[in-house]
């Protein structure tokens, strides 16, 4: 599946929020959003009253960018969502969580979820003991994700590892960071996910209009 290859920054200054797409940098003075938390391009400091439509799309081109999904696959979520039990927006966000790279990202292995997905895609990452190259991999309850055995000593995931503690880690993650394992316990709780920002409903009318 094809990735957004672009700059980051410009995400951040779009949508009028952090994003926290490369790692250390969103926490230091050199964000590009502190220094210009206006939108990119000629315009981007005028005036914006932005239409009901233009406020559904940027809630979701917001939750596309966070969690790094181009939009075919965004939708193919979407719509899974809706065949679901549940409410659409959290059913959506729970598949968007039960990504591999993802929770490689929230465990701690990586900065971001870009960096995560590189993880996943050079086969540093075994699921239930396998190799599997693939980001988008759906997780299920009681996965358990290792980094290789050859893997282990490499300065990016140590790095990771090392600032893991200074983030909240999820209550349906589980963190062995001696064994460079986790596991995934049980679905994502929408309560609990460290992006308030995100408001799902205005994604759902979006693709309901
Ligand atoms: Fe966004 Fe700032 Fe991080 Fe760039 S440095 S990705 S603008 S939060």
């Amino acid at each position: 599946m094809a990735r957004y290859i672009g700059p980051v920054c410009r995400l951040c200054r779009r949508e009028g929020l952090k994003l926290f797409l490369k790692g250390e940098r969103c926490y230091g003075d050199k964000c590009s959003y502190t220094r210009r938390p206006y939108p990119p391009g000629q315009h981007g400091q005028g005036r914006i009253k932005l239409s009901e439509y233009a406020v559904r799309l940027r809630e979701k081109q917001k939750v596309r960018r966070i969690y790094g999904v181009l939009e075919r696959q965004f939708q193919r979520y979407y719509f899974d969502a809706t065949r679901r039990k549940g409410r659409t927006g959290e059913e959506m966000l729970g598949i968007l969580e039960s990504r591999l790279d993802n929770v490689c990202h929230r465990l701690g292995f990586a900065t971001t979820r870009m960096e995560a997905r590189q993880l996943v895609k050079h086969s540093h990452v075994m699921v239930n003991g396998k190799c599997v190259d693939i980001p988008s991999y759906l997780l299920r309850a009681g996965d358990k994700i290792t980094i290789h055995e050859r893997s282990r000593k490499m300065p990016a995931l140590l790095a990771a590892l090392a600032g893991v503690d200074k983030r909240p880690m999820m209550s349906w993650l589980e963190l062995d960071k001696d064994n460079f394992a986790g596991t995934f316990k049980t679905a994502a709780v929408r309560e609990e996910m460290n992006e308030p920002a995100i408001r799902e409903q205005l994604v759902v009318e979006y693709y309901s209009r």
